[in-house]
């Protein structure tokens, strides 16, 4: 058996895809292992979608290789499609598979003759982690004129709803607790092409055919809140989070982005989503520095965001991709003016994710406890998405247990367990 060690960069979508790739992997007798040092095969699931993710994925594989001058090196994924020969010019990988063809990994490493045939040991298995990452669809045709994505990952196309379930029951069969179900563009799943096969059908589907426990979606755009999909969260398995990438909160600057909503669009589906939702937490994206962005615009945008209450915005300095329209866009944001505007978009994400998090101070949430992080000290996720830290003396990793919130922590809230709450 030879051993392998993926490795993932960029979105949810890439996550859920290394994963499954790990399972097939495993049924195919390698074993998965945790670093590239220790296996015979490393393969990184490449993101382009800021020139930082090219610059972390050739680092990566950089390190990969010199960690293991014998190991076979492979890059997939989204720079992998676009850039295939950018990656193989580094002179330090073997396979280089676009997204169109990842799905072959198996095979063509089936076919190489060099892989050693040692036994290896079972480490980093995949078993014994919490949450799982599902697929329901890949692709965007949306084109916002930043993003790169609808080039390296096409057309949009949805997984048959029972192929989905399935993988969602092996998933709880293999003991995880929580499923996240992703997509490039999960608002754009459809089933046959019929407007009532949509993500609100999926979505209830899992939940009445599966035994999973905690699901979440991975994230969702305005139009995608029907009221068929938000009366899904009567059932309490479904997480009270939504990741909203907004982008900007500048009307003129979305134009720009051609994201197909407006900003009072964006914040009449979050007021809907937060009546039809008690405790709902909900968490964007933004981009500074997007081509023509005046320092009024900016302004106008962290007003907006402030004014949202988001329980956590990531920042991204604006980066310009090649084969985009707004990479051809006059009125390109000198560096300096991105770096001290995502300074400041920074700050407000951190004084709202405070806010959001001293608000539930005193309150008891159900807590998906993953591992520990310190001398008996454990780390896990609210239904919220907010990080508790508790200490215990038993061993908590993957239990679901109720907690008193009862401080802060860095980044997080301080708990206490309620055993057998
Ligand atoms: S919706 Fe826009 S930002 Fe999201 S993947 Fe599609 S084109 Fe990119």
């Amino acid at each position: 058996m030879a051993r392998i060690a993926l490795e993932s960069l960029g979105c949810k979508l890439n996550q859920a895809e290394t994963e499954s790739l790990a399972w097939q992997l495993r049924d195919r007798g390698y074993v998965i292992v945790e670093s590239a040092e220790m296996a015979d095969v490393y393969v990184l699931n490449t993101c382009t979608v800021t020139h930082v993710a090219d610059r972390k994925a050739r680092h990566l594989l950089r390190l990969a290789r010199r960690a293991n001058p014998r190991a076979t090196i492979g890059a997939t994924g989204c720079y992998a499609q676009r850039a295939p020969g950018e990656l193989e010019s580094l002179g330090v990988v073997d396979i280089v598979l676009g997204n169109q063809e990842k799905h072959r990994l198996a095979e063509v490493l089936g076919g190489r003759s060099d892989l050693p045939g040692d036994p290896g040991r079972r480490l980093g298995d995949y078993r014994g982690r919490t949450r799982s990452l599902v697929k329901i669809q890949e692709g965007c045709s949306s084109y916002c004129s930043f993003c790169v994505v609808p080039y390296t990952r096409g057309e949009e196309r949805s997984r048959p709803p029972e192929e989905v379930v399935e993988e969602v029951r092996h998933r709880v069969g293999a003991g995880y607790r929580e499923v996240v179900l992703t997509g490039t563009k999960v608002g754009a799943y459809r089933w046959d092409g019929e407007a009532h096969s949509g993500l609100a059908r999926l979505v209830a589907h899992v939940l009445r055919e599966t035994g999973v426990e905690r699901l979440r979606l991975s994230s969702v755009q305005p139009g995608d809140l029907t009221p068929d999909l938000l009366s899904l969260w009567a059932d309490s398995r479904l997480c009270p989070h939504l990741h909203m990438p907004l982008q900007s909160g500048s009307q003129a600057v979305v134009e720009r982005m051609n994201r197909g909503y407006s900003i009072a669009d964006y914040e009449r589906a979050v007021s809907l989503a937060r009546q039809a939702v008690p405790g709902l937490a909900v968490t964007t994206d933004v981009i500074v520095g997007f081509p023509g962005e005046t320092e009024a615009e900016f302004e106008e945008s962290l007003r907006f965001c402030r004014r949202m209450g988001f329980a956590d915005i990531h920042v991204f300095p604006y980066s310009a991709r090649p084969g985009t329209p707004a990479a051809a866009l006059p009125g390109q944001v000198d560096e300096r003016v991105k770096r001290d505007r995502a300074r400041r978009m920074l700050e407000l994400a951190r004084q709202s994710a405070r806010r959001f998090r001293q608000e539930l101070m005193g309150s008891t949430a159900l807590v998906l406890w993953e591992g520990q992080v310190g001398h008996s000290v454990w780390s896990g996720l609210t239904p919220n998405y907010v990080r508790v830290f508790a200490e215990s003396e038993r061993d908590l990793t993957n239990r679901l247990l109720n907690v008193r919130l009862v401080g802060e922590h860095g980044r997080g809230l301080l708990g206490e367990v309620v055993y057998g709450g």
